[in-house]
C-alpha cells in the first residue's frame, strides 16, 4: 500500500540513526524528536496535533524509563509506537448498537468523499454479521445520488428506502424519518442514512445534516473523509463536528497515495474515534480501524 510510505521510511531513517547510539545524551534525543516532527509535518499532519505529539515523546525520551533502559534507544521507538497508537485513538472503538432496533447510522462528508460507497460496504458488511440492514436514500441534492445508492445496494444485496423517481426533488429530512419508520415496521435492524455531501463545506449542507441528525436521532453519525484530502481534513472534520456533530470517523481511500496527515490528525483533533477504514472502491475493501495495528505499519 502506498499510503505512508515517505512517511514510514522517513522514521525508519531516524531510527536507525538513534540505533546506533549506546546511551542518549538530550543533544541526541532532541535530534531525534526534531526529525520526527518535520516528517509529520512534510505528511502534512496537524500542527497542533505535530506540537504535542513531540513534546510528549520529548519529555518521557528525557525521562527515567528512557534513561534506566537496558537498550534506550528501542525504548524510544517504543514511546514513538505508543504516542502515535494515542493520538490514533488508542483502543479500537467499535461499533454502537441500539439497545432496541433498529440502529441508526447516518453517514455525513463532503461530496466524493466515499460515503456512498461506504454505505454499501457497511450495509454488506453487517449483513455477513447477520444484520438487516436497510439504505435510506437522503441525498436528494445531485439528480443521480439516489440511482448511485440503489446500484450499490443492488451490489451490497441490501434493501433500499428512496423516494419514487419523478416526484421532485423530495425532502431529505423526511425521506430520512420515513426510512427509519419503515425499517422499523419492516424489521430491519439497522438503518444507514447516505446524506447529501458538496464540494466544500457550506451553511446550508450542515443544516440540512443536523435537521436530519435531529429528526432521526442516530445511534452513530459517522463522517466519511477522504484520506488523501491532507491539511484540509481537519478543517473539514472541524467544520462538521460544529455544523453537525459525530460521533465516529471513516477514512477512506486509504489505498491511495496519502501522506498520511489526515489519519493521523483527525481523531486527535475531534477527539472522536476512527472506526473504519475505507482502502479501495469494492464493496469488499473496507476494515474495523485499529490505532495499534496502524501505528505498526507506519513504524515498520
Ligand atoms: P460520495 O459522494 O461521498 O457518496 O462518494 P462516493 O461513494 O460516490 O465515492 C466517490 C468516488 O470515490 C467513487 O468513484 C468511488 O468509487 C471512490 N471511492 C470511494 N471509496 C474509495 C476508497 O476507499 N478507495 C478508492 N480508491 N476509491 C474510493
Amino acid at each position: 500500500m502506498a499510503a505512508f510510505g515517505d512517511l514510514s521510511s522517513r522514521l525508519t531513517e531516524t531510527f536507525r540513526n538513534l540505533r546506533t547510539k549506546g546511551k542518549l545524551s538530550a543533544a541526541d534525543v532532541d535530534g531525534t524528536v526534531r526529525e520526527i516532527r518535520r516528517a509529520l509535518l512534510d505528511a502534512d499532519v496537524a500542527l497542533e496535533v505535530v506540537k504535542d505529539f513531540a513534546s510528549k515523546v520529548r519529555e518521557r525520551a528525557l525521562g527515567d524509563e528512557v534513561n534506566k533502559a537496558l537498550n534506550p534507544a528501542q525504548q524510544v521507538v517504543q514511546i514513538v509506537n505508543e504516542e502515535l497508537v494515542s493520538i490514533l485513538g488508542g483502543e479500537q472503538r467499535r461499533l454502537q448498537f441500539a439497545k432496541t432496533p433498529p440502529t441508526v447510522i447516518m453517514l455525513a462528508g463532503l461530496q466524493g468523499s466515499g460515503k456512498t460507497t461506504f454505505a454499501g460496504k457497511l450495509a454488506k458488511m453487517l449483513e455477513k454479521d447477520g444484520h438487516t440492514p436497510l439504505l435510506v436514500a437522503a441525498d436528494l441534492q445531485r439528480p443521480n445520488a439516489v440511482n448511485q445508492l440503489q446500484v450499490v445496494a443492488e451490489r451490497a444485496g441490501a434493501a433500499i428506502f428512496a423516494p419514487e423517481p419523478g416526484n421532485g426533488v423530495g425532502d431529505p429530512v423526511k425521506v430520512s424519518k420515513a426510512g427509519v419508520e419503515y425499517a422499523r415496521q419492516k424489521l430491519h435492524d439497522i438503518v444507514i442514512i447516505d446524506t447529501a455531501g458538496r464540494l466544500g463545506v457550506d451553511a446550508e449542507l450542515m443544516t440540512q445534516a443536523s435537521d436530519i441528525r435531529r429528526a432521526t436521532d442516530p445511534d452513530e453519525v459517522l463522517f466519511v473523509i477522504d484520506a488523501m484530502t491532507g491539511q484540509d481534513a481537519v478543517n473539514t472534520a472541524r467544520a462538521f463536528q460544529e455544523g453537525v456533530g459525530f460521533t465516529g470517523v471513516v477514512l477512506s481511500k486509504l489505498d491511495g497515495d496519502t501522506r498520511g496527515g489526515a489519519a493521523l490528525s483527525v481523531a486527535s483533533v475531534t477527539g472522536r474515534p476512527i472506526i473504519f477504514a475505507s482502502t479501495g472502491e469494492g464493496l469488499d475493501d473496507v476494515e474495523a480501524f485499529h490505532p495499534d495495528r496502524m501505528a505498526s505499519r507506519i513504524l515498520d
